[in-house]
């Protein structure tokens, strides 16, 4: 068989190897192929004379101190990157909880951003929170303080990013950082991001956060805008707190992840311990709560706004919250707003079973309940 060979040059083209836009590396032209010509440069129209790689040098030297003077002061500086933003909101940067869904990210993991006229805190900052920040354009620099309620992985993972943010690339010594002793102890965050070491003391990372504190249950912590956190005892594994804050007549809830049920009642009155010795933890035959965390339906009682990591439906109580267990502990409580979040990812891999738990715990407790929406400020 006679197959024709395509011209190695084009035609009419002189082939001159040493010209910057010649063909040369034997790669096939057509565009049915992908080679390495496709990554190269586009071609400039020959008018253009090419730069010599004494101005490419020129260009680049000069390009590279101008942008980093043109962009030094908007991070290195006193003031957040952009003005800060006076609204009242809640900007939700993940609304997934479990390990399966931390490592399938059908649902994000980046905890939620809390902004109020005069304060702006990171809570639970879990992998992807910088990238879905800058994807719903937060400025990360106006924080004034990163809450981290315990050493699990989508908790706590990027708290060194969000401090450097809020620190602005450690320039600044400004900000809370909110932890367990357990964490800042066991450098969860490390001794850096905790404000204690400057590594180039005449460099420009003399800044870190100008407080470190550990959390204490029940301690309340004065912060910026007369912010008011009061930490609350999780039950989970590990040390945990949720906590309950007041801005201003503004009171709002965080539960972290927590069990509520300590035991319930079938259908037969027999009472059942929840235990890790139930299979996934399930209440199986549920037909009422016979003992809970009465310190969590005390301390998140009254609030215009309760965030309740509300993992399963009835299932890991040990650990978590359940449908069941939140709908007692709304029921009667005074809160106006539940926000469901940080559900295990078969509540969205199942379409719309999530919105249909939170329907459940809405009709049953007679409180307000979302699953939010990631990425939307929710106004307050
Ligand atoms: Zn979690
Ligand atoms: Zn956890």
């Amino acid at each position: 068989m006679n197959i024709e060979q395509p011209p190695l040059q084009p035609d009419n083209e002189e082939f001159d190897p040493g010209h910057a836009h010649s063909h040369g590396f034997g790669f096939s032209h057509s565009h049915d192929h992908h080679g390495l010509h496709e990554y190269l440069p586009a071609e400039q129209p020959t008018e253009q004379p090419a730069e010599t790689l004494e101005e490419l040098d020129e260009r680049l030297r000069r390009l590279t101190i101008k942008t980093l003077w043109d962009e030094t002061p908007e991070w290195f500086g006193p003031e957040p990157r952009k003005p800060r933003d006076r609204g009242s909101w809640l900007c939700f940067l993940g609304t997934g909880g479990s390990p399966r869904n931390l490592l399938s990210q059908v649902r994000r993991t980046g905890g939620f951003v809390l902004n109020l006229p005069d304060f702006m805190m990171h809570i639970d900052p879990g992998p992807g929170a910088i990238y879905h920040a800058n994807q719903f354009g937060l400025d990360l620099t106006a924080l004034d303080a990163v809450f981290v309620s315990h050493g699990h992985t989508d908790h706590y993972t990027e708290a060194g990013v969000v401090i450097e943010a809020m620190c602005r690339i450690m320039s600044q010594r400004r900000g809370a950082v909110l932890a367990p002793a357990e964490l800042l102890d066991n450098n969860y965050i490390t001794a850096f991001h905790q404000g204690k070491v400057t590594p180039l003391a005449n460099g420009p990372y003399r800044g870190g956060p100008a407080v470190t504190l550990a959390l204490q249950a029940q301690k309340p912590i004065a912060l910026e805008g007369s912010t008011i956190v009061t930490p609350h005892n999780a039950y989970h594994g590990g040390e945990n707190y949720g906590f309950s804050l007041t801005y201003k007549g503004l009171k709002i809830g965080y539960t972290s992840d927590t069990s509520y049920i300590k035991a319930y009642r079938k259908s037969n009155g027999e009472v059942v311990s929840v235990t890790s010795g139930l299979r996934l933890g399930e209440m199986a035959d549920f037909a009422g709560i016979a003992d809970y965390y009465t310190d969590l339906k005390e301390n998140y009682s009254g609030l215009d706004v309760l965030i309740a990591n509300a993992g399963y439906h009835h299932a890991f109580a040990h650990r978590h919250f359940t449908a069941y267990g939140l709908v007692h502990m709304l029921k009667g409580s005074g809160v106006k707003l539940c926000i469901m979040t940080h559900l295990d990812s078969l509540y969205f891999t199942n379409p719309g079973l999530a919105q249909d738990m939170a329907r459940y715990v809405q009709e049953k407790s007679g409180v307000r309940c979302i699953v939010p929406e990631e990425g939307l400020r929710l106004e307050l």
